[in-house]
This record gives structure tokens, sequence and C-alpha cells, in this order.
């Protein structure tokens, strides 16, 4: 059953977080002040096991999810993820399963796991290729070298094309937009820009601290002239663009300076178990809930139904219409970031 919400837009995309847990310390993410030494993540119990996310998975690809994301937190902190993947390679209406993790895992025995288990894809996230740009941003001193043998090792067990996401912020790394796309020009892997986002309250988020889609348009075409691509599909959030010379293709994520929410399709399950209809909704749908009470597959279905059916989020077209300031984005409460996975 299609569904679609008060706005008629389709239910397609289903991101999944597998941990609240990261290895990172993402400034723009987890900032370390907030989530120190004592912060309360979710303990084990709490969160959904495989076999409770294949069944909602399923429930999901019945009313027309059609693509998986498995995201965090690290997912690949997750024991066993191949487990989770084998579980939901399964489900016959997904025509496409993939994972976005920041490399540090990524081992080559793991990325072989991966693709055996049933992954079609890979996102991994990089920020600089200068480590000490990298290390600011990662707080935890993790080297760029590391990510780049991950990327290697997932373009080895075919998890191409491999999408590289780098999240630019103004001050921290914009001086590292071309030589991330030197390096990664003609490599097939797809370099995307992504605007800085006020995603959660705990980022001290500022509109100066974007650097506008626009803007790395310009940079990157008059280093290589590039032209843009037609979208892949409905919804698809990044704007394609592609070498003029043949080397390949980019993508910007201007979710700040021309927001999508028109066409947005996406759901995103926390570890946890609750259903939000937007990455900045404050309050998620607890159908872990339903699946611990043991509610009927039909049960399951009609919550969707009626989450979804109600759903009227276009958030970011709000904020950009608004004046965006920090204090209007600080004194909404929102999910962070870490806890749905972007
Ligand atoms: N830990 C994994 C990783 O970093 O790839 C997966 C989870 S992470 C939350 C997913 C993506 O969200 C990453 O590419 C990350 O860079 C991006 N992200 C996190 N905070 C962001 C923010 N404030 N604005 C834009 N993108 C952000
Ligand atoms: Fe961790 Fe990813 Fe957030 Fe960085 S962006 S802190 S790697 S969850
Ligand atoms: Fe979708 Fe919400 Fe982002 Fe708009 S703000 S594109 S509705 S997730």
């Amino acid at each position: 059953m299609r569904l679609v919400d008060s706005l008629e837009r389709p239910l397609r995309d289903l991101r999944i977080s597998v941990t609240d847990r990261c290895n990172f310390r993402c400034t723009y993410c987890m900032p370390k002040e907030i989530f120190g030494r004592d912060f309360a993540f979710l303990p084990r119990a709490a969160l959904l096991t495989f076999e409770e996310i294949t069944r909602l998975a399923r429930v999901f690809a019945a009313h027309g999810v059609h693509k998986i994301r498995l995201t965090g937190g690290e997912p690949l902190l997750r024991r066993d993820l191949e487990r989770l993947v084998a579980m939901l390679a399964e489900i016959e209406a997904l025509d496409d399963l993939t994972l976005t993790t920041n490399g540090s895992l990524l081992t080559p025995a793991k990325a072989h796991a991966l693709k055996a288990a049933g992954l079609n894809r890979i996102t991994i996230s990089l920020d600089s290729l200068d480590d000490a740009v990298f290390m600011a941003m990662n707080d935890v001193d993790f080297p760029v070298a590391k990510v780049l043998a991950a990327i290697d090792a997932a373009a080895d067990a075919g998890l191409s094309p491999i999408k590289i996401d780098m999240v630019v912020k103004r001050g921290a790394n914009e001086q590292s937009i071309l030589h991330m796309a030197q390096h990664f020009r003609g490599t097939g892997h797809i370099l995307r820009f992504i605007e800085f986002m006020d995603v959660g309250n705990t980022n001290g988020w500022r509109m100066e601290d974007v650097v506008p889609a626009a803007e790395i348009v310009r940079t990157i075409d008059a280093a290589w002239p590039i032209e843009p691509v037609e979208p892949n599909y409905y919804g698809e959030v990044a704007e394609r663009w592609r070498y003029v010379d043949g080397a390949g293709e980019i993508g910007v994520i201007a979710s700040v300076t021309q927001p999508f929410c028109g066409t947005c399709t996406r759901a995103r399950l926390s570890a946890e178990g609750e259903l939000y209809t937007c990455l900045f909704s404050g309050v998620g749908h607890d159908f872990r809930a339903l699946l611990r009470r043991g509610a009927a597959d039909e049960e399951i279905s009609a919550f969707l139904e009626r989450t979804w059916g109600r759903r009227a989020d276009r958030y970011s077209e709000i904020r950009t219409a608004s004046t965006p300031d920090r204090a209007g984005s600080a004194v909404r409460r929102k999910v962070e970031m870490s806890h749905i996975g972007g």
C-alpha cells in the first residue's frame, strides 16, 4: 500500500539508526562538552534487536519504502552488523540497502562481509584530507589515512559507487573543498558537500557558519568546470553535477539554503525504535512499545499509516523563510543527529 502524507509526499526511504554511540566527537554533531564521559547513552536493552528492526522494515517496505540506509551514531560499533544486513537484504521490495559510516572500523574483512551479506553501496564521511583540520573536526585525533584506507577497502569489496560525504563548515574546513575535489576526481567515487545544518540543540549552529552550496559550486566550477545532471529519482536530496572534462560526478546537499521539504520522502527510525518524520522533529513515534507488547503486523501498519498520514513537516523551508539565527535554532527542542543518524 502506497502511503502519502498530508502534503502528498510518499514514504520511500527509511534511515535506521542502529546505535546512538560513536567513537568520534565531530564538533558539528556530538560536541565533547555535551557528549562527555557522563553522557547517558541508551542501555543495550533499549535498542531494537535485529529481529525487531527487520520486522519493522518489512512493514515499512509494504508501505512503499524501497530504500534503507543504516546509520547511527557510528553503525559499525554495533556488533555483527552484517547479520542485520543479511536479514534486511531478504526483503524483496527493497531495491537499495546502504550504510553511512565514519570509516574508522571498516577493515577489508568488514567491507567484504557487508558486501557478501547484501549491502549494495556505502557512504563514508570525510571532512578534509588535512590531518590537522580533520582531527579538529572529529575531535578524537583520528587520522585521514585510516579513512582513506576504509574507502579503498570498500572499493575492493565492490561497494561502489562510493559516496564521500563532507560537511562544510565556515572557518573549519572550507579551505579543504578544492583539495577534496581534486583528490576524488577521476576515482569513480562521488564526493558530496553538505551544508552545516542546525540539527539538534548542541552543535552551536549559526547561519554565518554555513557555506552555501552555491558558493561551493562556484569554487569548484572555477577550478574544473562542472555542469548540472538530472536527479536520479524523485526526492533525491543531493543536487548532482559532473565535471565537463569527464572526471566524474559530485553532489551538493543544500539543506539550509535550498530546502527540499516539498519532495521529502524520508522517515528515520531511532535505535530505540522511535520514528521521526523529520530530521528536525522534537518527538518520535514509539514503535518499540508496539513491538514489545506483542502487537500484530496489522496494528503496526495502522500506526505507521496514521503517523505518516498526518505528517506535515517542512522544517527547513520554514526556517529558511523566517530569519535564521542562532536563537531561532536553539529555542526549539530537536532530536540530536547522533540519535537518528542524519
Ligand atoms: N557516524 C556516521 C558518519 O559520520 O558517517 C553516520 C552517522 S552521521 C550522524 C551521518 C552524517 O551526518 C555524516 O555524514 C555527518 O557528517 C552528517 N552530519 C552530522 N552532523 C551534521 C550537521 N550538523 N550538519 C550536516 N551534516 C551533519
Ligand atoms: Fe559520529 Fe558520525 Fe556524528 Fe561524527 S557525524 S560524531 S562520526 S555520528
Ligand atoms: Fe524533510 Fe524535515 Fe528535512 Fe524538510 S526539514 S527535508 S521535511 S527532514
